[in-house]
C-alpha cells in the first residue's frame, strides 16, 4: 500500500488482520517508526484494534507486490507510480481507490493501462497521529479494469477486500463510478474550503447552493460530452443529500487548507475545467473555484511558513 495516511492504514491494517501480507509504504518516518514499534491502532466506536502490517519508507525493502494499492492524495499520484513500478510482480495489478480523476490515468502513464485497476469507496477514515487512525462511515467499495471488462484478478481482489471488511462489487461501469463520486466532491469541497462552512451547512444559503449548483452543472455536462452516464438521476439533489448526510464533516479540502497542504483541487474541479477543455465544454465556474483554492493554498502556506 502506497500512502499509509487515513486511508491506507485502514486498509492496509485490516487486510494485515484477515491474513494478508501487507507492506504499507510512506514518507512519513515517523508513523512508520511507530507502527513498527507499537503496531497500527485502529479506532472504532465498539474499540481499539492493534494490527501489525509491516511498514517502511524505503519501497526497495519489499521485494515484489501481487497487488499495489495507491492511497497517497492526488498530489503526490506521480511521484507513487514510479514506487509502484519500481513493486510490480508478474501480472500483479495496481488499484487506486483516491478520490478524484486522473489517477488512474498518471498511474497507467508509468505502469501500463492493463495494470491498472479503479474505484471508488465509501470507507472513511481519520489520521489521529502516528499509528493512529480512526474508521470513520463505511460503505460499498466498487472497483473495475481501466480497460474495462470484469477479469478473474477482478473478482478475487473484490474477494479479498470484501473478506478484510470492506464490501467490494467488481463493475464494468467504472467511469460512472469514477464521475459520480467525483460529482459529489466538485459540488461539496471546493465551496467548503473557500467559505469554511461545514457540508452540511452549504445548503443553508441560497449562495452556496447556487454556485454548488453552477459547479455542478458544468460537470455533469463535461461527464456527458464525455459519453458518462452518471449513477444517479438528479445530480445537484445528490450532492445535496450527501451533504446532508455527511453535515458535521469538515470536507478534507477545508482540513487541508487550515494545515497548509496542498489540496486535490486538480483532480477535482481543475480535472472538470481540463476535461471540459478538451471536449468543448466551457467551466468557468469550477474555473474560478480552482483558481481561488490554489490561491488559499498559497496564503495559507505562507502563514504557515516561519517569518
Ligand atoms: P492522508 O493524507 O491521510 O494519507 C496520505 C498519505 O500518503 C500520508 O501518510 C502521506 O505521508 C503519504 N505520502 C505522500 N506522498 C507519498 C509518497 N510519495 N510515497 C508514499 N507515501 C506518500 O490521505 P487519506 O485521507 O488517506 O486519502 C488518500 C486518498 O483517498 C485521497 O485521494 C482521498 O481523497 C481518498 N479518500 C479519502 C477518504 C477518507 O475518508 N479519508 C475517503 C475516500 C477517499
Amino acid at each position: 500500500i502506497i500512502g499509509a495516511g487515513a486511508m491506507g492504514s485502514l486498509f492496509g491494517g485490516r487486510l494485515a488482520l484477515a491474513g494478508e501480507e501487507v507492506w504499507l509504504v510512506d514518507v512519513w518516518e515517523e508513523h512508520v517508526r511507530a507502527i513498527r514499534e507499537k503496531g497500527l491502532t485502529i479506532v472504532t466506536p465498539a474499540q481499539d484494534i492493534v494490527c501489525r502490517p509491516r511498514a517502511t519508507t524505503r519501497a526497495e525493502d519489499i521485494g515484489s507486490a501481487d497487488l499495489v494499492i495507491v492511497f497517497v492524495k492526488s498530489t503526490a499520484t506521480k511521484t507513487a507510480a514510479r514506487t509502484a513500478a519500481s513493486l510490480l510482480g508478474p501480472g500483479a495489478a495496481v488499484l487506486t481507490l483516491q478520490n478524484g480523476y486522473g489517477n488512474a490515468d498518471e498511474l497507467a502513464a508509468v505502469v501500463g493501462r492493463e495494470r491498472v485497476i479503479v474505484g471508488t469507496t465509501a470507507q472513511g477514515a481519520t489520521l489521529l497521529g502516528p499509528g493512529r487512525i480512526m474508521h470513520g462511515g463505511s460503505g460499498d467499495t466498487h472497483i473495475g479494469e481501466l480497460g474495462g471488462g470484469l477479469t478473474p484478478r477482478l473478482a478475487k481482489i473484490a474477494a479479498t477486500l470484501t473478506r478484510a471488511g470492506f464490501p467490494t462489487v467488481g463493475d464494468e461501469g467504472v467511469a460512472s463510478l469514477v464521475w459520480g463520486k467525483l460529482i459529489i466532491n466538485v459540488g461539496i469541497n471546493a465551496l467548503t474550503g473557500i467559505t469554511g462552512l461545514k457540508n452540511g451547512e452549504l445548503a443553508d444559503y441560497a449562495e452556496t447552493r447556487e454556485v454548488l449548483a453552477l459547479a455542478v452543472g458544468e460537470a455533469v455536462a463535461v461527464a456527458r460530452a464525455a459519453g458518462v452516464k452518471l449513477p444517479y438521476p438528479d445530480p445537484v439533489d445528490k450532492v445535496l443529500a450527501v451533504a446532508a448526510a455527511t453535515c458535521q464533516n469538515r470536507s478534507s479540502m477545508l482540513q487541508d487548507l487550515a494545515s497548509g497542504r496542498l489540496t486535490e483541487i486538480d483532480a477535482i474541479n481543475g480535472a472538470v475545467v481540463r476535461e471540459g477543455a478538451r471536449l468543448g465544454v466551457a467551466t468557468p465556474v469550477n474555473r474560478t473555484l480552482t483558481l481561488l483554492i490554489k490561491a488559499l493554498e498559497q496564503i495559507r502556506q505562507a502563514k504557515k511558513a516561519p517569518a
